[in-house]
């Protein structure tokens, strides 16, 4: 699958610290055939991308749609529709079907959010969905609180 990871808050925390296991994770989605996409609704953050040297692991570096998800893909120069996102912004996942992932702030011990993603990711690919609560379906509607 192509799957697309948005940055800050996913793998990017606010002290500019990278997720823990996230070149680990790449890597074992590379294992099992993935490939693996950065965009942000920031632009494209090759700079995140060469600090961390993540460019082994990435085939491509996007700026991602915040609103007209499918519509404005083209206009940014996506292409191709994601198969899979991972982010902390409900309604990217919602549109296109993955993983709603909770912010990431601070290098702390514990997190193991990316581990979490990767058995989402097995999940889907295996069967089609997940029953991890995490998991969004394409089209799904996002609950108003
Ligand atoms: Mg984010």
């Amino acid at each position: 699958m192509n799957i697309f990871f948005d940055v800050d808050y996913t793998i990017l925390g606010l002290d500019n610290s990278l997720r823990p296991d996230t070149k680990e994770t790449f890597q074992a989605l590379l294992d099992e055939e993935h490939k693996i996409y950065i965009w942000s609704g920031m632009g494209e953050r090759w700079e995140v991308v060469n600090k961390f040297e993540l460019n082994q692991y990435v085939s491509g570096v996007y700026e991602k749609p915040t609103h007209h998800f499918h519509e404005r893909l083209e206009e940014l120069g996506v292409p191709f529709e994601p198969d899979f996102v991972i982010d902390d912004y409900p309604e990217v996942v919602a549109a296109f079907g993955g993983v709603w992932v909770p912010p990431y702030f601070f290098k702390r011990s514990v997190d193991q959010e990316m581990q979490r993603i990767y058995r989402i990711v097995c999940d889907f690919a295996a069967t089609g969905t997940s029953e991890d609560k995490q998991y969004r379906k394409k089209g799904s509607i996002i609950p108003l609180f």
